[in-house]
């Protein structure tokens, strides 16, 4: 899945490939926006908020913002005309062309058409952004205090609380600050320091084509999907477990002698 820091590059990518472009074509392959035809308008920025990703768009008739989430399986790819896809066409869920590029969002979980005076409905609802210009811890952690009860490793996936961590960076984080992911969020020993380097992780990864949290190449990841094999620090074997709410579990990793349930 997707993080804060892979969108962020995805918003790095459109916004170079088409900000101040002219839309030569447009194809909404989604039912609610099947006759929609942006042709004509200018595509003016690409920017992300936590893992929502926000197209602004001028044209004729007003401005828009287009809103795309990759959510499990998306992504954006930019091609060069007449140039073959990367991925399976029946995937793609917009095309947006211009002269020289061709952006097509495949398996998008999120496509929708806003005004762009209502852009704030899509992503309002969003706690501080880790790789946005307006991050602020203070409201990050104040955010995460509000429910001090509730597991540390189920808190930083919420985006409200604070906006970018997923999975991956979740289970990676609980195991740098050595707190077992179902610790609650009151009894986290540093959660500054936690909310610190989450950040910190993000930022690094933020440039890079493959991501790492252990500054590896080879060995990228400390317990992310690393079930049953030797923790890199103890040897420990990795554990993983469902939790969450039913319907929306995701797999929590961790070493039981780096991070001991409390
Ligand atoms: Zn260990």
């Amino acid at each position: 899945m997707p993080e804060g820091d892979t969108v962020h590059r995805t918003a790095r990518l459109l916004d170079r490939s088409l900000s101040g472009r002219l839309l030569t074509g447009t194809d909404f392959r989604v039912p609610q926006l099947a006759t929609t035809d942006l042709s004509g308008s200018t595509v003016t920025a690409t920017v992300s908020r936590g893992k929502h990703l926000l197209t602004r768009i001028d044209g004729t008739d007003g401005s828009w913002t287009l809103h795309t989430h990759l959510k499990m399986e998306g992504a954006w790819r930019v091609h060069a005309p007449g140039e073959r896809w990367r991925r399976p066409t029946h995937q793609a869920r917009v095309v947006l062309e211009t002269a020289d590029k061709v952006a097509v969002g495949f398996s998008l979980g999120i496509v929708e058409l806003l005004p762009r005076d209502r852009e704030g409905e899509a992503v309002g609802h969003l706690g501080p952004d880790l790789l946005g210009p307006d991050w602020d811890e203070d409201e990050a952690l104040r955010r995460l205090l509000e429910h001090p009860d509730r597991p540390i490793g189920e808190a930083l996936r919420d985006q409200t609380r604070l906006a970018g961590i997923g999975n991956m960076y979740q289970a990676e984080l609980c195991f740098t600050s050595g707190v077992h992911p179902g610790t609650p969020v009151g009894e986290v020993p540093d959660l500054t320091r936690l909310v610190r380097r989450a950040k910190q992780m993000l930022e690094l990864n933020k440039e890079r084509a493959v991501q790492s949290t252990t500054g590896d190449l080879r060995e990228r990841m400390w317990v992310y999907r690393r079930d049953n094999r030797p923790c890199r620090r103890c040897g420990t074997p990795v554990q993983v477990q469902m939790v969450g709410p039913a319907g929306r579990e995701r797999a929590s990793y961790w070493c039981p002698s780096c991070q001991p349930a409390r």
